[in-house]
């Protein structure tokens, strides 16, 4: 007889573990431990659980399970970055970075195997659109990552930055988002977690009235609608002048502000130029602007500016009294740097 497939606990969020533990006829606050075990203690066997009676830890363990994504490969860079391949099907890899600074954790993780915007200057976009992340795969990243991290007292930052569009999986993302800030869950606080859009214009209105709303990062990538509709093909659908506009209307604390991403392609949108139109584009906007200089790949039609054009860029940027921060790439010797998450099981860098 076929063993019967357990249900996964992680993904699920306090509200469906009451529903659960009501319905096996326990007492609601049981819930709490539960999810406390799963998301504080990060417990994965259920004979850890000790503050539950080993009667009910029997009950649970027949039908129901805390599993992770199962890490195929990890990826030690000389810098301290971990790439983490997770294998989440057959022939699907998804990839997680964790990246160590002086006094905070970055943890960048996917949202989708595959993505089906397609960038010209990303890996992943090369990849076919295979499916979205469940919320338990998603909230499994930052829970794997946890476990295998050195140093657990440090801040942890959540960039959701890795592979795929998160704003296509809008509803697993966001549940995702209220497990990491939810007090009884991961607890962090909503400021720690940034999400990068490739500029779904409507996700971004919906995502102005959540009730907890992460930092928001937009791609932009270029100045012009020629250029964008050329880079990122939903440029098309919704031109720079339609995601400016819903950037303008999105909810901001004080001294908060949205995250431009502009990564720097040589003779591509590198160009003074280019700048002074960024500048223009911004007038009026709180914002910061992070200059991504490309990480090159065999696979990628591009090339990264020369390093007096990147200063050249900042330079005009600075001069309009623009935040703009030069994001040197960490993790290149292992292919952890933004745009080169691939997901293959064994990479072939230069073919
Ligand atoms: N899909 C989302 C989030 C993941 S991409 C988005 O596009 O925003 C995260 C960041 O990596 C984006 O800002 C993207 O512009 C950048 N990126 C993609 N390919 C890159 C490359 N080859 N070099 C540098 N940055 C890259
Ligand atoms: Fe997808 Fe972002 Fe890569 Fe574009 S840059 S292909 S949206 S993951």
């Amino acid at each position: 007889m076929q063993a019967e497939t357990k249900i996964n606990l992680v993904g699920l969020c306090p509200e469906e573990i009451q529903d659960i533990v009501v319905r096996m006829g326990e007492a609601a606050f049981r819930a709490r431990q539960i999810c406390s075990g799963i998301y504080r203690r990060r417990t994965l066997s259920w004979d850890h659980f000790t503050d539950l009676a080993k009667s009910l830890r029997e009950r649970l363990r027949e039908k129901y399970e805390i599993q992770y994504p199962l890490i195929q490969r990890v990826f030690q860079s000389e810098d301290g970055t971990r790439r983490y391949l997770f294998g989440v099907g057959p022939q699907q890899w998804i990839e997680s970075v964790s990246i160590p600074e002086d006094s905070r954790d970055t943890f960048c993780i996917s949202t989708q195997v595959g993505c089906a915007v397609g960038c010209l200057y990303c890996l992943t976009g090369k990849l076919p659109m295979r499916r979205d992340l469940t919320t338990g795969e998603i909230v499994g990243q930052i829970l794997a990552l946890l476990a295998d991290r050195e140093t657990p007292s440090k801040r942890l930052n959540i960039v959701i930055m890795g592979m795929g569009e998160p704003l296509f999986n809008y509803d697993n993302v966001m549940k995702s988002i209220r497990l990491m800030t939810d007090a009884r869950a991961l607890a962090l606080s909503p400021r720690r977690i940034t999400l990068s859009t490739s500029g779904v214009v409507p996700g971004i209105l919906k995502l102005a009235s959540e009730p907890v709303i992460p930092n928001l990062a937009i791609s932009l990538n270029a100045t012009t609608n020629k250029q964008r509709d050329q880079l990122i093909s939903i440029n098309r659908k919704w031109k720079i002048a339609e995601l400016l506009e819903a950037c303008r209307s999105f909810p901001l604390e004080k001294r908060q502000r949205i995250t431009f991403e502009y990564v720097l392609i040589a003779g591509i949108n590198d160009a003074p130029e280019d700048a002074r139109r960024l500048v223009k584009l911004l007038a009026g906007l709180k914002q910061k602007v992070n200059l991504i200089p490309l990480n090159e790949d065999a696979r990628i039609p591009f090339k990264s500016p020369a390093e007096d054009r990147i200063l050249a860029f900042q330079k005009i940027l600075v001069d309009h009294y623009i935040t703009a921060n030069i994001r040197r790439a960490r993790g290149t010797d292992i292919s952890a740097a933004c745009g080169l998450l691939a997901g293959q099981e064994i990479k072939n860098p230069g073919q």
